[in-house]
Order: structure tokens, then C-alpha cells, then sequence
């Protein structure tokens, strides 16, 4: 360093001591060990070669956000597959009083239909006709959804129908949430062994159920959901549209939605 440099390092310093003492400050601490005085020119010391430092890396909209809270995205869950039978499920239901709704029904009313179904449609629980022939939906809202299952080409043979309550509920009300929970898990047990692509869940209460959801059914309805990798379209139920024929329109709608996506997603392995 050149005299005339070093001299107004020394000059610039004392400035800058002279303002913290201004300030108040009394002594500042000095860690780094001083340098010796430089009294006769220095042998030039070679400048070390700079070091590459690598920018900070930034997550691409790929890769799971692990950030100072880490990652909040919950990993999807998908469903495996189930090696049970329906038979092994169905006896082990049996002569079922794990919940209130045994008290007053006649039948247990299990899932039927094609069990390598692509679709199925999962009602709240079943109905006085229901519960005298022990076969889900055979009533006047069954008979309805038998031709909503037609108007989207495909047969009823051909898709599983169940309820997530398997009792009839006195009066026909909806089951309690605690009844609904109990049972619940044979219904699920059940979707794992099939599979299905896509399942219609029927009416707010079995739509709730069996996506614990708060949401409503008019908010849900004809937006695809999903559980654990299968989608499932909320819509009304068929014994509500016997009540309010005007919300065919949208079930129609929603059920396209539905045949859309199984005619563009046709699998070969079942
Ligand atoms: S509704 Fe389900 S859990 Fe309740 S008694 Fe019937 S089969 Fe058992």
C-alpha cells in the first residue's frame, strides 16, 4: 500500500472514531489480531484465485416445497388393492349390531353388482324396499337410477351399487355420524378390493360420509373429488330428484362428466 494511502486510511479513521465517541461509544472490541505496521514495502502476495459459490437453490414448481416450515404438501394417498373377497367381508359383517341402526331393520343390505366394476354409486343408507328385499336401491329411486345408469350406455349389471350404512335408519333419517363411521370401513374395504375408476356418491349425507367433507352437496356437485386415487363425482340422489325433478338437468350433466371420463380413460385389465 502506497504512504499517501495508507495515510488517509489512518486520517479516515480517526473521523470515524471521533463520530462513535460523538455518539457515546466508548471503546469498540477488536478481535482479528492487528497488523503489524508496514514500515518498508511488502513482497506482492498473489491474489487467490476466486472461489465459484453456487447460487442458493430454488425449488421448481416439481419438487416438494421444503422450506423453513417444511413440507406442508400432505404425500397423496393411494389405495391398494385388497386381496379380500366380498364373502370374507359380509361374514365378518354377519348378524351386525355395531351400531343403533340394527335395532329396526329387517335386512343387512351389502354392495352388489359387478365386482370388476369401472363404476360405482354409493348411496346414504337403504330404504323400506331396500330393507324388506335386502338388495340396495330396488325402490322407485333404485328404478331411477337404474335409467340414469342406462342414459350413460352402460348397464346396471355392469356397475356396483352400495350404501355406506348397510341398516335401514327408522324413518328413513339420515344416520348419525357415528353410525355412518361404523360402518363405513366395509364399505371402504370393499372400493379396495374393486377398484373402481370412478364412483358417483349419491345425495349430501353419503357424499359427507364418505369423503369427510363439510362441504355441501350443491357446492360439490359435478366437480370430481378424489379418494385415495379414484375419482368421485358428487350428485343428488335419486330419491331427491323424485322430489325435485328440475335438478335432472344437472344429475345429466354431472353424469356425463362421469361417462366422459371412462370412455376416455378405457382401461384393458378388467
Ligand atoms: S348399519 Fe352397518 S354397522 Fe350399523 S348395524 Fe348395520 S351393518 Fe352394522
Amino acid at each position: 500500500m502506497a504512504q499517501k494511502e495508507l495515510r488517509d486510511l489512518v486520517t479516515e479513521t480517526k473521523k470515524q472514531l471521533e463520530h462513535l465517541r460523538v455518539l457515546g461509544v466508548e471503546g469498540i472490541q477488536i478481535s482479528a489480531p492487528v497488523a503489524p505496521a508496514i514500515t518498508a514495502p511488502q513482497p506482492k502476495i498473489m491474489a487467490p484465485v476466486a472461489q465459484r459459490v453456487e447460487p442458493p437453490q430454488v425449488p421448481t414448481s416439481s419438487e416438494p416445497m421444503t422450506s423453513l416450515f417444511g413440507d406442508l404438501t400432505p404425500a397423496p394417498v393411494k389405495l391398494t388393492k385388497s386381496t379380500e373377497t366380498f364373502e370374507q367381508i359380509h361374514a365378518e359383517i354377519g348378524d351386525c349390531t355395531r351400531c343403533p341402526l340394527h335395532l329396526e331393520r329387517t335386512h343387512v343390505v351389502h354392495t352388489e353388482g359387478n365386482r370388476k366394476a369401472r363404476l360405482m354409486f354409493v348411496g346414504e343408507a337403504p330404504g323400506a324396499d331396500e330393507d324388506a328385499q335386502a338388495r340396495p336401491f330396488v325402490g322407485r329411486a333404485g328404478q331411477l337410477l337404474t335409467k340414469i345408469i342406462e342414459a350413460i350406455g352402460m348397464k346396471r349389471e355392469e356397475v356396483l351399487i352400495g350404501n355406506v350404512n348397510r341398516c335401514r335408519p327408522p324413518g328413513n333419517r339420515a344416520p348419525t355420524t357415528e353410525e355412518a363411521s361404523t360402518c363405513k370401513p366395509y364399505l371402504l374395504r370393499e372400493i379396495a378390493v374393486v377398484q373402481p375408476e370412478v364412483i358417483v356418491v349419491l345425495g349430501n349425507t353419503a357424499m359427507k360420509n364418505l369423503l369427510d367433507t363439510r362441504e355441501g352437496i350443491t357446492r360439490l356437485r359435478g366437480n370430481f373429488q378424489d379418494y385415495k386415487g379414484i375419482k368421485v363425482m358428487p350428485t343428488f340422489h335419486p330419491a331427491y330428484l323424485l322430489r325435485d325433478p328440475s335438478k335432472k338437468r344437472e344429475t345429466w350433466e354431472d353424469l356425463k362428466k362421469v361417462r366422459d371420463y371412462l370412455d376416455s380413460h378405457r382401461s384393458t385389465d378388467r
